[in-house]
């Protein structure tokens, strides 16, 4: 009963996608690469029919839920976080991707277990990562993150940071 254009069944590879310009399902996957960070893949296809190539990603569908202080509830957002290490890095000697990988590990970590946060843990999440790579980002987006009200609290942080780095000093 089979039919030429069936989809095979039989194997777990046998995935095809719809071309977007001519709808065949005869389309093939012809460059796949680690995206984001590792967190998503890449892959370039191309219809056999029509000779159209395309993007398509492929993502974890968990989604994290961050629960405010409020107490509301929304879903995890990467572009949040990532405006936010973005602003903490402006201009700051740090390697390229370094947003990326912060990025994925902290979605990941959100992911993990019950997939639940708090912005609370995100935020000192965020803050545990900026310290390991740069003090001034993570100065910046500590007196965002604790609402600093003045000079005192931003030199309490910046002093509660020397004393974390061990007698390690850099000029
Ligand atoms: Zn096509």
């Amino acid at each position: 009963m089979s039919t030429g254009g069936s989809v095979s069944f039989g194997s777990t590879l046998s995935c095809t996608m719809r071309c977007p310009l001519c709808a065949t399902e005869d389309t093939r996957v012809i460059d796949s690469r680690p995206a984001e960070g590792g967190g998503a893949i890449r892959r370039r296809r191309e219809c056999l029919v029509c000779g159209d190539r395309f993007t398509t990603f492929e993502r974890p569908v968990i989604v994290a839920t961050v629960v405010k202080r409020s107490g509301r509830s929304e879903a995890f957002d990467r572009e949040k976080i990532r405006r936010g290490l973005e602003f903490a890095l402006a201009d700051r000697p740090v390697p390229e991707g370094t947003v990326d990988d912060i990025v994925a590990r902290i979605e990941a970590s959100a992911r993990a277990g019950s997939a639940l946060v708090t912005s609370e843990e995100l935020g000192k999440a965020v803050l545990a990562e900026l310290r390991n790579v740069d003090e001034v980002a993570y100065l910046r987006f500590a007196s965002v993150y604790k609402e600093f009200q003045g000079a005192s609290d931003f030199e309490r942080e910046a002093a509660a940071l020397e004393q974390g780095n061990d007698g390690a000093s850099v000029s």
